[in-house]
């Protein structure tokens, strides 16, 4: 009635004609609204309250930062297993928190930020690809360095290549650090060797890539390591205007005793102040407290600073958006909304499969083809990798993402759903969690035992001619 500027018993008149009998305060659904409305000439159209958000978030970003300025860099560790990632996190946080900031207690919030010569990094607590991929593939694009931690008694793993691929395709610039060079066994010269094969090599062989030589144990090339990683950060000119509202990613999220809800928020542009109303995901909250990760009560927050925040309504879920909304009705009925909404169909998310290659192709969709390939033996994933390179045709690209040997894990569908990938799997089976969220997350995998049916069925997605997989 407000909206049509009609008065109210005359819709209740009108509903009741229809068979409706509802009183001011009942609620009518969308198909009984619409008939109401177009009995008075009106036409009503739905919109999608994920639209709503997404328009939102869309007009903050088109809207000029007017007073920029340099901003912290948020820095994520990766590295195979073992190798020290943990030991350099915490190596970090004791040597360049504790001492600067006398009398704090250290919060673990999962993310915290050092000192280095009156600049300021971030780092994220939680190490590893996985955790970085997961994020990514919500939405959350946080990183703006990634330290590559390998062992110099170990050299490249595995792993260390998964996460030079996520970095990648991410396009986060990679910092190395050769750690456990306190060893005896330690051999820096051959890690930088074995780097080279994945196109990172370093600065004194004429590369671009900082290599530095640490140990998480002595502590030892720590403070060059971190000199380092600030000198990149001002290389990479990041900046946000710390005047605007704020807006950034939910990076840990519990429910703690006597504050009920809280969750880590990196800010990523703007400033967050206590009382701000905010929405993320279906969840709305009103800023309440917000400490550091020293203990400290703030009562604002910047750019590249993780709170934890508590007010909120529910917990939110790690790696989601947050934005700060004007008004505070609105966020509560628009996060009230969104609730509503995932109780019907889950948002699907669109993602490549082979049978839609062509169509993509011929609209114009995309130009460039992702796949992942996994294998039992690392030569199928370079025979495979050549033939693919021989497929090109003038208007697409195959990228080969990540090739690895192994199983199809759950990493690798969250890597190919991020990215928009295809998984080729080579005499390799995807495991039960990776079936699974291949389903939700719509990601085509291929199995195959033969390297000529795997380029066929790609060469023939991208002539339009392969037959439909049912
Ligand atoms: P992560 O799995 O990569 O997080 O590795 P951790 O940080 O848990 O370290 C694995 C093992 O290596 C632990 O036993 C650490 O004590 C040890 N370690 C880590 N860094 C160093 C180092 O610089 N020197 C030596 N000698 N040992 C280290």
């Amino acid at each position: 009635a407000d909206i049509l500027e009609i008065n109210v018993t005359e819709i209740i008149k009108t509903l009741m004609m229809a068979g409706s009998m509802v009183s001011i305060n009942q609620e009518i659904d969308f198909d009984t609204a619409s008939i109401v409305a177009s009995e008075f000439g009106f036409e009503v159209v739905a919109i999608k309250i994920e639209d709503v958000v997404s328009k939102i978030l869309e007009e903050y970003d088109e809207e000029e930062s007017e007073n920029e300025t340099i901003r912290p860099a948020v820095v994520t560790v990766m590295g195979h297993v073992d190798h020290g990632k943990t030991s350099l996190l915490d190596r970090i946080r004791k040597t360049n928190v504790m001492s600067s900031e006398a009398g704090g207690i250290t919060q673990h919030i999962g993310a915290y930020t050092v000192n280095v010569k009156n600049q300021s990094v971030t780092f994220i607590d939680t190490p590893g690809h996985e955790a970085f991929t997961a994020m990514r593939s919500r939405g959350a694009q946080i990183t703006d360095i990634a330290v590559l931690v390998v062992a110099a008694d170990d050299g490249v793993m595995p792993q260390t290549v998964e996460a030079i691929n996520h970095a990648k395709a991410a396009g986060v610039p990679i910092l190395v650090a050769i750690n456990k060079i306190d060893k005896p066994g330690a051999d820096p010269e051959r890690v930088k060797q074995e780097l080279t094969k994945y196109n990172l090599v370093v600065e004194e062989w004429g590369g671009e890539t900082i290599a530095v030589p640490v140990s998480a144990k002595t502590g030892e090339g720590i403070d060059n390591l971190l000199e380092m990683i600030v000198m990149m950060s001002e290389m990479e000119e990041l900046r946000a205007d710390a005047s605007r509202e704020a807006r950034g990613s939910v990076i840990e999220a519990q429910v703690k005793r006597g504050k009920g809800p809280v969750a880590t928020l990196l800010i990523q542009q703007g400033t967050l102040h206590i009382g701000d109303s905010i929405i993320s995901g279906t969840t709305y909250g009103k800023v309440r407290t917000m400490i550091d990760d020293k203990g400290k009560r703030l009562k604002k927050a910047g750019p590249s600073t993780p709170v934890e925040v508590s007010g909120l309504s529910d917990i939110l879920v790690a790696g989601d958006d947050f934005i700060v909304l004007e008004n505070e009705k609105e966020a509560r009925q628009l996060a009230e909304k969104r609730k509503e909404l995932q109780k019907g169909e889950r948002v699907r998310r669109t993602n490549i499969s082979l049978d839609d290659l062509f169509s993509q192709i011929q609209d114009g969709n995309i130009q460039d083809i992702n796949i992942i390939i996994k294998a039992d033996v690392q030569g199928s994933i370079e025979a495979i990798i050549q033939s693919l390179e021989k497929l090109d045709i003038d208007t697409v690209r195959i990228n080969v993402i990540h090739g690895a040997v192994g199983a199809i894990n759950e990493t690798d569908v969250l890597f190919a759903a991020t990215s928009n990938a295809i998984i080729i799997g080579f005499n390799v089976r995807p495991d039960k969690n990776a079936i699974k969220l291949a389903d939700t997350e719509k990601v085509d995998i291929r199995l195959y035992r033969v390297i000529y049916d795997a380029i066929d069925d790609i060469k023939k997605a991208m002539e339009g001619m392969l037959a439909p997989e049912y």
